[in-house]
C-alpha cells in the first residue's frame, strides 16, 4: 500500500466517523474524476459515501472557495441547510478558510477542519509535455509518489514525481497543517535527486503579474482567476469588473483583485493553474508571504 493509499484510507475513515456520530452534517473533499489526472470536488452526506473520497497530487481544486455558500456568517442554517460540515483540505486551503473565518465571511465553528499534509500537485501540463502530446488513458502514483502513465498506444511510462511538480507549490514553504481540528500527516514524495535538475519542459512558466499596461498584454479577462479564488466576487464580494477586454480594462480588474485578495492570498495557484494565458495571477504581495501563517 502507497503513502498516499494509506491517507485515502484515514480520511475515509475519519469523514465516515465523523458522519456516523453526527459530529458534522457533510463532508467535503474530492472524489476521482472519470478523467486521469483529474478529481473533482464531492459533498457527502451519508457514511457509505466515504468510500469515494481520494488524495493525490491532482487535489487542486481550493475547496475553500464553496465555504461561504455552505456555512455563512451573515445567517444561520436554514432549515436542509448543514449545520457543520468537515473539509478534508490541503494546507494552502486551510490557511484560505481560515482567513475568510477571520474576514467573517465563514462561520468557523461550522467548519470542522480536517488539513491533510500535502505532497504538492502536480502540474498536468507538464505531464503531458514530457509524453509528447500523447493521449493519457491512466494514471496512478507508486510509493515515491511518481506517476505511472498508460498512453494510447497502451504502454506504461514512468516520470519522476519532482519533474512535475506544479511551479505554484515550488515557493511553498508550510506543507504541513495549519491550525486544525484535526490533522492527517503524508510523508514527503519523491525529491530531486541530489545534483539533478529538472528535465527540461517545453511548457512555458507562468508570468507572475505585472499590473504596468504591457504585463496586461497577454489577459484576456476572462475572470476564470476570479471564480475559483476562496477571496473572488463570487463570494458576495464587490465586482471588479469592466465591459471590455483591453489592457486598460485588464489593469484596473486585476489592481482591485490585488486589493481584495493582498494579505489574504493563501498561495494556493488556483487561479494560475486555470489561466488560460499563462499568467500567474496571485497578488505580488500574497503568495510565498502568506504561505507560512
Ligand atoms: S489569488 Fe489565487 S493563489 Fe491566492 S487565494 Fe486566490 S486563487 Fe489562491
Ligand atoms: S484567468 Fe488569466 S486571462 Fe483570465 S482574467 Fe485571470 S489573468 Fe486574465
Amino acid at each position: 500500500m502507497t503513502p498516499l493509499d494509506r491517507t485515502r484510507r484515514q480520511i475515509q475513515h475519519v469523514a465516515a466517523g465523523l458522519l456516523h456520530s453526527r459530529h458534522v452534517d457533510l463532508v467535503l473533499g474530492y472524489r476521482k474524476a472519470g478523467f486521469p489526472l483529474r478529481t473533482r470536488p464531492v459533498l457527502i452526506s451519508q457514511p457509505s459515501g466515504t468510500a469515494a473520497l481520494v488524495w493525490s497530487s491532482f487535489c487542486s481544486v481550493n475547496l475553500a472557495v464553496y465555504l461561504p455558500a455552505l456555512v455563512p456568517t451573515d445567517s444561520g442554517p436554514e432549515p436542509g441547510q448543514p449545520q457543520v460540515v468537515a473539509v478534508l483540505a490541503k494546507p494552502c486551503d486551510a490557511r484560505c478558510v481560515l482567513a475568510l473565518s477571520r474576514q467573517g465571511v465563514v462561520a468557523r465553528d461550522r467548519v470542522f477542519l480536517v488539513v491533510v499534509r500535502c505532497p504538492g500537485i502536480i502540474d498536468w501540463r507538464k505531464v503531458e509535455d514530457a509524453l509528447g502530446g500523447a493521449e493519457v488513458l491512466g494514471a496512478g502514483e507508486d510509493a515515491g509518489g511518481n506517476l505511472h502513465v498508460v498512453v494510447e498506444d497502451g504502454s506504461d511510462v514512468k516520470l519522476p514525481r519532482w519533474t512535475l511538480e506544479d511551479e505554484t507549490c515550488g515557493g511553498c514553504r508550510d506543507r504541513g497543517p495549519a491550525d486544525a481540528d484535526l490533522t492527517i500527516d503524508l510523508a514527503d514524495l519523491g525529491s530531486a535527486p541530489q545534483g539533478d535538475s529538472p528535465l527540461p519542459s517545453r511548457v512555458p512558466g507562468r508570468a507572475r503579474l505585472a499590473l504596468d499596461q504591457g504585463g496586461m498584454s497577454r489577459c484576456i479577462l476572462c475572470r476564470a482567476c476570479d471564480r475559483v479564488c476562496p477571496f473572488g466576487t463570487g463570494n458576495g464580494r464587490k465586482p471588479t469588473d469592466g465591459p471590455g477586454a483591453g489592457e486598460a480594462d485588464a489593469q484596473a480588474y486585476h489592481l482591485a483583485r490585488v486589493a481584495r485578495t493582498a494579505g489574504l492570498c493563501c498561495a494556493c495557484g488556483a487561479c494560475a493553474r486555470l489561466c488560460p494565458s499563462g499568467i500567474d495571477p496571485r497578488p505580488p504581495l500574497g503568495g510565498e508571504a502568506r504561505a507560512t501563517g
